[in-house]
């Protein structure tokens, strides 16, 4: 107890009674100053430890004047010390209220927004979320704190937590994101050999005859869409059987490479080169009129007719001779893929026919 009060005896004179009345008064006058002293100390109980709302002036406040109500006496000083007091009262408590209106106020809005996120949060990651719904809860429990200090300990603890489980996640999901990507890598890799291995002839390296059949047939759309020239010019190696039986088969491979090769030189940007069947070659001449494709396919009869092929299985100096023949045909408005291939083949066929190594044009060929 902070303060107690006895009963005295009943006076018997009137001085009596009045010495009486005035103990009396006095000790009930302690007694209140006691209870008001007292009612501050509880009131400083009920005050939340709060910079951002001046508790600690306030604390001060409250002692200063428990002090005053103590150890003064002019009732004058003491009703000014209460009142001034009152007042500061009232506005803190009116501060701390407010105070804690706010917090519970943002406190439901992260609540809120945290739901929701969690809600939002894709199935696939099961760990993520059972580990953001555990602190959502936990963030629900913090409402039931009564205490501000330790309501602000948890949460801090809880936006930490989060943060990282927020890493954490980030960091599995990089490192999926990595290995899914080198697959992606290897996969396009593999997809682009493919993809050459289906466009392109397993021998030669050149375009294959499907890949030649497409682009023919895109050539011509395009040139009848958009009058453009190209050339179609095909090759075939002259008396390759002879090479085959002579040398053998192998030797016969080592020089379907070496023609493909040459027959790459004579091409320019955007021409095309594909092995058309066994040994002859296709060429498409892009922007390239009859004489121009005449012009190439001599320059490229001239130079296998000029090389020398040396072969581990004829080691004869200085080397074996090779020549080709070519049947040159020009795109026409009008033209199919069959019909220009048909001129090509008859232009080639009339190299044959006139002694081969040569160029024929599909003109000299009517
Ligand atoms: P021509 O001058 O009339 O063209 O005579 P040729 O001997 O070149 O023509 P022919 O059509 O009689 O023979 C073509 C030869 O090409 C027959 C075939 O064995 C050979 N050949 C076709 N494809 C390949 C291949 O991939 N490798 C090898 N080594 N030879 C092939
Ligand atoms: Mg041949
Ligand atoms: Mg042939």
């Amino acid at each position: 107890m902070l303060f107690s009060f006895h009963r005295r005896e009943a006076a018997t004179s009137p001085e009596a009674d009045r010495e009486a009345e005035l103990a009396r008064a006095r000790e009930l006058g302690d007694f209140f100053r006691l209870a008001a002293r007292a009612a501050l100390e509880y009131l400083r109980g009920f005050v939340l430890d709060l910079r951002e709302i001046g508790s600690e002036r306030f604390q001060a406040r409250l002692l200063e004047l428990g002090e005053t109500l103590g150890a003064e006496d002019r009732v004058g000083r003491l009703r000014s010390a209460w009142e001034s007091a009152g007042e500061a009262i009232g506005s803190f408590a009116e501060r701390q209220k407010a105070y804690l209106r706010d917090r519970e106020a943002e406190l439901k809005q992260i609540i809120d927004i945290l739901t929701r996120a969690m809600a939002a949060v894709d199935l696939e990651n099961r760990d993520y979320n059972r580990s953001l719904l555990e602190h959502g809860k936990r963030l629900e429990d913090l409402t039931l704190l009564d205490d501000i200090k330790k309501l602000k300990a948890a949460t801090l603890q809880e936006a930490a937590q989060l943060r990282e489980a927020v890493r954490e996640k980030e960091a599995r999901d990089q490192r999926r994101i990595e290995s899914l990507s080198r697959q992606v890598q290897a996969l396009e890799r593999e997809l682009e050999v493919v993809r050459r291995e289906a466009e392109c002839d397993a021998l030669t390296g050149v375009l294959n005859r499907r890949t030649f059949d497409r682009a023919l047939a895109d050539w011509v759309s395009r040139s009848t869409a958009r009058p453009q020239e190209f050339c179609l010019v095909l090759v075939d190696i002259d008396d390759f059987k002879i090479v085959n039986d002579t040398y053998g088969h192998l030797a016969g491979d080592r020089i379907l490479c070496t023609v493909a090769r040459k027959c790459g030189q004579v091409l320019g940007a955007g021409d095309l080169l594909a092995r058309y069947g066994g040994e002859e070659f296709a060429i498409l001449l892009d922007g390239t009129s009859l004489r121009g494709g005449m012009k190439k396919a001599a320059r490229l009869c001239g130079a296998v007719a000029a090389a020398r092929y040396v072969l581990e299985e004829a080691p004869v100096e200085p080397g074996l001779r090779l020549t080709v023949s070519a049947g040159v045909a020009a795109w026409r408005p009008g033209d199919t893929a069959a019909a220009i291939i048909e001129r090509a083949d008859r232009a080639l066929y009339r190299a044959k026919k006139t002694g081969k190594n040569r160029a024929v044009s599909e003109r000299d060929a009517a």
